[in-house]
């Protein structure tokens, strides 16, 4: 006899998001492994590299965290993906980011607290929300590490970085940030973005948390220019 009672299974099932096919999750297994996930990188601020360890810029000028994690290289589709989850506040891409993250990034040391970059408030008017705050939301759920995001304020309205010279970028995120007193405990914290591009929206943030007693920065962010 034929049932048509409908089974959990079908009922989960829908369209993955960028071929269509018929997927458990928001992107099908062939989408996701399919994904550009980062794979020789400098082993300070995750940029791609051809050969070896470093990048010249950390050889000849380190940044002031410790260490910076990229899931993704910034290449098609998490480009796309990226895109729909700001712009057209899809937080269900989000998410699905969020827990890649979690899934791909190396544990070493438990931080004691996740602290998503701020928009300016302007921005974050226009927008809705900080993407970096929702990533930071995810991967605190996932790993139980608290997440605060009222530890620090972007007071400057930064133009985007992207198209700067080296000069003219150090000069737009200067006194980008001001940092509160932090909390006691708080010696090693990891800095959540969604996009990290030339590095010094996170090297001069993280300048301004070393100041104020953290003792080590890491960086986590989704994707790597
Ligand atoms: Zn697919
Ligand atoms: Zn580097």
């Amino acid at each position: 006899m034929l049932s048509f009672r409908p089974s959990n299974k079908w009922l989960l099932l829908q369209n993955c998001f960028l071929c269509g096919f018929n997927s458990k999750r928001l992107l099908c297994t062939a989408c996701l492994s399919d994904l550009p996930y980062q794979t020789l990188v400098c082993h300070i601020c995750s940029k791609s590299l051809i050969v070896g360890d470093l990048c010249n810029q950390c050889q000849q000028n380190p940044p002031s965290y410790t260490k910076a994690q990229a899931v993704f290289s910034y290449v098609y589709p998490i480009d796309k993906l990226i895109s729909v989850a700001k712009f057209k506040k899809n937080l269900s891409i989000l998410n699905l980011l969020g827990n890649l993250m979690v899934e791909h990034l190396k544990f070493e040391l438990r931080p004691d607290v996740l602290i998503p970059v701020p928009l300016h408030p302007k921005r974050l008017r226009q927008r809705g929300y900080n993407q970096s705050v929702e990533l930071a939301k995810c991967i605190s759920k996932y790993t139980g590490i608290p997440f605060a995001y009222k530890s620090c304020q972007r007071i400057k309205n930064t133009r985007p970085q992207v198209g700067l010279s080296a000069q003219q970028r150090i000069i737009n995120i200067q006194n980008a940030f001001q940092v509160n007193p932090i909390k006691n405990n708080w010696q090693y914290i990891v800095l959540i973005d969604d996009v990290m591009t030339t590095g010094s929206t996170v090297d001069v943030l993280a300048k301004e948390f070393l100041k104020v007693g953290v003792q080590r920065v890491d960086v986590w962010c989704c994707a790597r220019r």
